[in-house]
């Protein structure tokens, strides 16, 4: 998936796509399920992620809403 697919399905709250993706957040250093219930930032401040580890590869943290590792 490229990242437009990434954030229409983020954006759709799609739940089908936990464990496809994950989604980082450079303005919170935060990242998300899919279907996480926070708002979704702009386009150009988010990056999406295969796994977890490469999420925290980046300087990423769970968020505490969704909570990805559970
Ligand atoms: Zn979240």
């Amino acid at each position: 998936m490229n990242h437009e697919e990434c954030y229409e399905a983020v954006r759709a709250r799609n739940s089908e796509f936990y464990g496809v993706f994950y989604t980082g957040v450079l303005t919170t250093g935060i990242f998300c399920k899919p279907s996480c219930s926070s708002r979704l930032p702009y386009s150009k401040n988010v990056r999406f992620f295969e796994s977890i580890e490469a999420a925290k590869n980046a300087g990423l943290r769970a968020c505490k809403r969704c909570k990805p590792e559970l």
